[in-house]
């Protein structure tokens, strides 16, 4: 059954990629109303929200998904429909440096607003929809060949991606004990506008420019793959309305790239950007010692995302980058 959001709660929405859905869906839908509900950690942003701050169907609340009397004070007056649940500790680094930030954001945060959403959807007669934003971390990591799907088993090695697991645990949990109706998606790595400039490309972008090192992790051979954050944003846009209850999908770019060509291609456009000599950037690189735990290689296969709801995504990584 097609679900059809009249009042979606939308968490962690001044952050990367739930700015880029808020931004995609809040002139798209006006007959909808949108609460956006996030803590303005250092990771979020009003200003990335700029274009719709005055939307007569848009609305921000400064608060934690964790605390439960605000949540379920907002599910009562706003009566919602939906969920689309972004908010979280999304730094892996950081997720080293302090894992108990992590357990409270991902887990802790994700089970309360699922209890709140038990609570207030009890007896399942509207049609409601809680939409859970994952990544294909939880997956572990992959050697040199083949590809995550929907039926890999979970094997986190991170305290983010094992916080990030958990929460996904959670939400099937609610699906299967409660009926909650629910989705997930487990996405690779996103690129594009508004994202923090502590993750890869964004970080790249303003060290290569101000001609300072560009440290890669062990000889940069880590290999991601890499999806522009506005795919991402319709793909969320296309499971939360068309997507099966109670399925997963996972969502990628078929655009893997090790982290040295990356941050090579990055170095490139720079020099174009700024009329440098070509070259002048990547004479920046340095290697650095690796992180603990640092996963190989992740590749998602989203051809179920392709089949079933006809999804495909707009940009190529060298377009999109
Ligand atoms: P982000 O770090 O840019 O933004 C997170 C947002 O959540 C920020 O606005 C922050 O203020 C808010 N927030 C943090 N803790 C909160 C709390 N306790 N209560 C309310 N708000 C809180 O993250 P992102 O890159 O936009 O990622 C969004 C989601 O997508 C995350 O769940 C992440 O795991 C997932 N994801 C990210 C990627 C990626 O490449 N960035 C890929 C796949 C999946």
């Amino acid at each position: 059954m097609p679900h059809s959001p009249t009042s979606i709660l939308v968490t962690g929405g001044a952050g990367f990629i739930g700015s880029n859905f808020l931004l995609r869906t809040v002139p798209r839908y006006q007959d909808v109303r949108f609460v956006n509900l996030d803590l303005l950690t250092y990771a979020g942003n009003l200003l990335n929200l700029k274009a719709i701050e005055g939307a007569k169907n848009y609305s921000f609340v400064h608060g934690d998904i964790a605390d439960e009397s605000l949540v379920t004070r907002l599910f009562v007056e706003h009566a919602f429909s939906t969920v689309v649940h972004f908010a979280a500790e999304s730094h892996v680094d950081r997720s080293i440096i302090d894992p108990l930030a992590f357990v409270r954001t991902n887990v802790v945060g994700t089970a309360t607003l699922l209890d709140a959403a038990r609570r207030a959807w009890e007896g399942g007669e509207r049609d409601t929809r809680f939409y859970h934003v994952s990544t294909d971390e939880v997956f572990g990591e992959l050697g040199d060949t083949g590809a995550f799907s929907e039926t890999t088993p979970y094997d986190p090695h991170s305290p983010y991606s094992a916080s990030k697991a958990g929460s996904d645990h959670l939400v099937r949990a609610y699906h299967d004990t409660y009926g909650l109706p629910v989705v997930i998606s487990n996405c690779s790595n996103n690129y594009g506008p508004f994202q923090f400039p502590e993750k890869l490309v964004p970080l790249m972008i303003v060290k290569a420019a101000a001609g300072e090192p560009l440290p890669i992790y062990g000889e940069g051979a880590n290999v991601r793959d890499w999806l522009h954050v506005e795919d991402h944003a319709g793909a969320i846009d296309l499971i939360l309305r068309e997507g099966r209850d109670g399925k997963t999908y996972c969502v990628g770019g078929r655009a893997e790239r090790n982290n040295r060509a990356v941050v090579e291609a990055i170095c490139d456009l720079v020099d174009e950007v700024l009329g440098r000599r070509p070259g002048t950037s990547r004479e920046q690189i340095t290697f650095v010692t690796d992180r603990p735990g640092h996963d190989f290689r992740y590749a998602i296969d989203p051809s179920k995302l392709e089949n079933e709801l006809g999804w495909s995504q707009a940009h190529t990584f060298g377009q999109g980058m």
